[in-house]
């Protein structure tokens, strides 16, 4: 979906309360902690502080639900309630392992990112040199980096259905992103890959560049700093939370933006939910959360994160730049060479092989399992690039 993060917000939250209004009562401020039941089993009340300043407790929760994205708030709350006991590591602390079980890790990719958006493009839309027209396009144009040529790329795109164009300038460690208008075509030239942008993209921005210099269009910039990936590992200290904790979304995983996973992932974790509160629901349990509420949903995705954090998300790419400081312990050449190398060579043979393709982008959009890689007919894709590559550099 090509829709900007506001627009996002606030379609979910027309869902939401369109289906459910009845059933849900808001506080607006901020969770402050949790005060556990007298023997630590599970979590009695939630702390807020509301917007007003009042101090509330919320009593007899059922069920508490981490979905504080990177501020990863719940660590801290069962800090201070006293279900985990030694210190870990906390969002401030990149490139550190945790000693609680290593409860969170974390490594920099140093990912810089802009957004340059072109607005009032009003009728120039027609002019803009885009293949099949300005009507059909959504994702414009993506410039892939890769380490093996450039650490900069970009994606020009169409926003919210609407007559916007964003141009997404991102890159690791030492990057030039554009500053101001006049860095923003030599951008556009200077990022390195297999082959150049097509002339056709150069073109694009240009157009809109003139309708910027002749009075028309806007040009903002929104440079954004990225958080350094994280995971959560509560799957590995169960035995330790509270049975009605869980956490969703990036409270329990961050991961590099790159390939547009984090909603997905959300929804995953919110998908997992679901499939364990029914399985309670048809169980003895009727009516109440089981004692094992907790292990039972973070020992049901914890499977699927793995191989998102190892092999589906960008960690193998991110560590393809020596720039990046890698998770304590782990070395960064060596771990995900299998993943990078099989990574570049089905992106390259997905330029041309619709079956490595399809399957690329499934995997990637967390729509099918990541197993859909490795079928017969995608690995003879990917090793037939492989060797026609191979044999052309020779
Ligand atoms: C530059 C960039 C581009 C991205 N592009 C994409 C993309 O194209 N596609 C995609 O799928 N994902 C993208 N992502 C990732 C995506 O934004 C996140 O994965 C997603 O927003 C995670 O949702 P969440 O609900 O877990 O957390 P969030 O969306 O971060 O929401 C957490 C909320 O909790 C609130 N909060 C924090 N602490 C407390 C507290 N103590 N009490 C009460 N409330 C609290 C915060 O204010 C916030 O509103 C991008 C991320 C970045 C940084």
């Amino acid at each position: 979906m090509l829709i900007r993060r506001p627009r996002f917000e606030a379609v979910l939250y027309r869902l939401l309360i369109s289906s459910s209004s009845k059933c849900i009562q808001m506080i607006q401020g901020t969770v402050t902690g949790l005060v556990p039941s007298s023997d630590m089993s599970d979590i009695q009340s939630v702390n807020v502080r509301t917007t007003e300043g009042e101090e509330k407790a919320v009593k007899d929760v059922a069920l508490v639900i981490d979905c504080t994205g990177s501020t990863q708030a719940g660590i801290k709350w069962l800090k201070s309630a006293g279900f985990i006991s030694s210190p870990e590591s906390t969002p401030d602390d990149i490139g550190r392992t945790g000693t609680n079980g290593d409860l969170r890790i974390s490594y920099d990719h140093k990912l810089r990112y802009v957004t340059v958006t072109f607005d009032n493009i009003g009728d120039l839309v027609q002019d803009l040199p885009i293949p099949g027209g300005f009507d059909q396009a959504g994702f414009i144009y993506t410039y892939y980096a890769h380490c093996k040529w450039g650490n900069e790329g970009f994606v020009l795109t169409r926003m919210d259905n609407t007559k916007i164009v964003q141009l997404c300038c991102g890159g690791w460690g030492d990057v030039h992103l554009p500053k101001e208008k006049e860095d923003i075509l030599p951008y556009v030239h200077s990022v390195k890959g297999a082959r150049p942008a097509p002339q056709w993209v150069t073109r694009v921005v240009a157009v809109l560049l003139e309708s910027e210099e002749k009075g028309d269009a806007t040009i903002t910039f929104k440079p954004l700093k990225i958080p350094a990936p994280s995971f959560v590992q509560y799957y590995k200290i169960t035995h330790n939370l509270p049975s009605n904790f869980i956490a969703v979304g990036d409270s329990e995983m961050q991961l590099n933006p790159l390939f547009a996973q984090g909603c997905s992932k959300a929804l995953f974790g919110a998908m997992t939910l679901n499939t364990v509160l029914h399985n309670c629901v048809a169980s003895e349990w009727l009516g109440r959360l089981p004692k094992n509420f907790s292990t039972l949903y973070f020992k049901r995705s914890h499977n699927t994160l793995e191989d998102i954090w190892s092999v589906i998300s960008t960690k193998a790419i991110d560590y393809g730049y020596s720039t990046t400081i890698p998770i304590k312990g782990e070395n960064r050449t060596k771990e995900g060479a299998i993943v990078r190398w099989y990574a570049y060579h089905a992106a390259r043979a997905a330029e041309r092989d619709e079956e490595v393709a399809s399957a690329l982008w499934h995997v990637r959009m967390l729509a099918t399992p990541q197993v859909e890689l490795f079928k017969p007919r995608v690995i003879l894709g990917v090793l037939r690039w492989a060797v026609t590559n191979a044999i052309a550099q020779t």
